[in-house]
């Protein structure tokens, strides 16, 4: 069935009456009717099916549907890892010496792989680690290669003598060296050794300048990448995202000649007396501890070094000098243990740099709980007698 279509305009322009001023409608008037069909959509649909069946021209639902209906085998799920970069024949070397203290890498250690990196990547360049005892994460920190140093104990003539020979035979473009008390003194000894210019505590990196604040930090020293960088903390983001080769190299480090240094040793600190600033590993009260007894008792059964919040020191519970945090002392060590300490920003600014953070609270949404890379939901009263015990069970003999 098909009907014609209403038209209102034609309609209107019918019951218009003319010569008047403005527009009046005789409604007694007969309707025009328009004269375009209307759409008839089932006579379409009639005409899409092949005739005499029900079965349509061109039916792409049935393909879908029919897609639908077989089910597609499962994709195996691969597990996105960091990719490997593989840099098969470097253009130069990038040597890094990092602190690698204990054979672990430091955030100043990492941010020297970042730098070396930069320069490597702008060039074709590998990154090459110059280690005593090799770190397990030196592929995920940048390096290419790595190169074992035979240096034994604390003998920086050696390692001086070492890095020097590395220096004289590769074809090293960069060396890198942290600027800290043995990576400033190795760099010195370094630059002095080869006779080359060291630009010590570089602020900026880049492959185009290097640069650094003098005289009073009045101006700004800055140079093409020289050889020898010692490179200042925080300077240079660590290295992120893609993962390195970190082949061992091999390569023959003359025989040293006896150094001037006949024995040395580490002398380890008494850690309830070394400053705070030098602490390797630092346990803190805060104000959710009630028993300062077992605090105490923990502190030195961890052989941790004492720390406490402000609201503690306040409170005269310990010492000014015990104070974390902003107005206290900044830490730079290894491990951070907090117990009852709810993670106040000035209070997090003292432990931003601590590697490791563990915290002891009653509350889940604490910030020092979200700080934390292992964090225990509970009464501190309760879980330091428990700590107590476990130490005392695994140092009875
Ligand atoms: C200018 C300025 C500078 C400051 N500088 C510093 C600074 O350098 N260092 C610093 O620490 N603070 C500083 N503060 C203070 C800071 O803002 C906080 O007030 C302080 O850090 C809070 O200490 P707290 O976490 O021990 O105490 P609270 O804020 O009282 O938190 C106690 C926490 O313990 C938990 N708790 C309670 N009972 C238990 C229990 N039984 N077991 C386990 N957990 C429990 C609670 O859930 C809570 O999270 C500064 C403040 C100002 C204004």
């Amino acid at each position: 069935m098909s009907r014609t279509r209403r038209d209102p305009r034609t309609e209107r322009a019918a019951h218009r009456v003319e010569g008047a001023t403005r527009p009046r409608f005789d409604l007694a008037s007969t309707p025009v009717t328009s004269t375009r069909l209307r759409r008839d959509p089932r006579a379409k649909e009639r005409l899409a099916l092949v005739s005499g069946t029900q079965r349509r021209r061109l039916d792409r639902t049935q393909r879908v549907a029919a897609a639908l209906a077989t089910p597609r085998p499962a994709e195996p799920v691969v597990e996105a890892g960091p990719r490997l970069k593989i840099i098969a024949e470097p253009a130069f070397l990038v040597a890094v010496v990092p602190d690698a203290p204990g054979g672990r890498l430091t955030p100043h250690d990492r941010q020297l792989f970042g730098a070396a990196r930069l320069l490597a990547d702008a060039g074709g360049g590998a990154v090459l680690a110059l280690v005593e005892t090799p770190p397990d994460d030196l592929a995920m920190a940048g390096a290419d290669r790595v190169l074992s140093l035979p240096i034994t104990g604390y003998d920086p003539e050696a390692k001086t003598a070492a890095v020097g020979a590395v220096l004289e035979e590769l074809d090293i473009r960069h060396a890198l060296f942290p600027e800290s008390a043995d990576g400033g003194d190795l760099a010195r000894r370094v630059a002095a050794l080869t006779g080359e210019t060291l630009f010590a505590g570089a602020e900026t990196l880049s492959p185009k300048a290097v640069t650094r604040a003098a005289q009073g930090r009045r101006v700004e020293q800055r140079r093409a990448p020289p050889r020898l960088i010692s490179l200042a903390a925080d300077a240079v983001a660590p290295h992120a995202g893609t993962l390195h080769e970190a082949l061992p190299v091999a390569f023959a480090v003359p025989a040293q000649v006896q150094g001037a240094i006949l024995s040395a040793e580490f002398v380890p600190a008494d850690p309830s007396s070394v400053s705070l600033a030098e602490a390797d590993f630092v346990t803190s009260a805060g104000n959710g501890i009630s028993d300062f007894e077992a605090f105490r008792a923990l502190v030195a059964a961890l052989h941790a070094t004492p720390g406490a919040s402000r609201m503690v020191c306040d409170a005269g519970l310990m010492p000014r000098a015990a104070q974390v945090g902003a107005s206290g002392t900044v830490l730079d060590a290894k491990c951070y243990f907090a117990l009852g300490i709810a993670g106040a920003p000035q209070h997090l600014q003292g432990v931003a740099r601590c590697e490791h953070v563990v915290a002891v609270n009653t509350d889940l949404h604490a910030a020092m709980i979200e700080r934390a890379g292992l964090a225990i939901v509970a009464d501190a009263q309760q879980v330091m007698p428990a700590l107590l015990k476990l130490l005392a069970e695994e140092s009875a003999p």
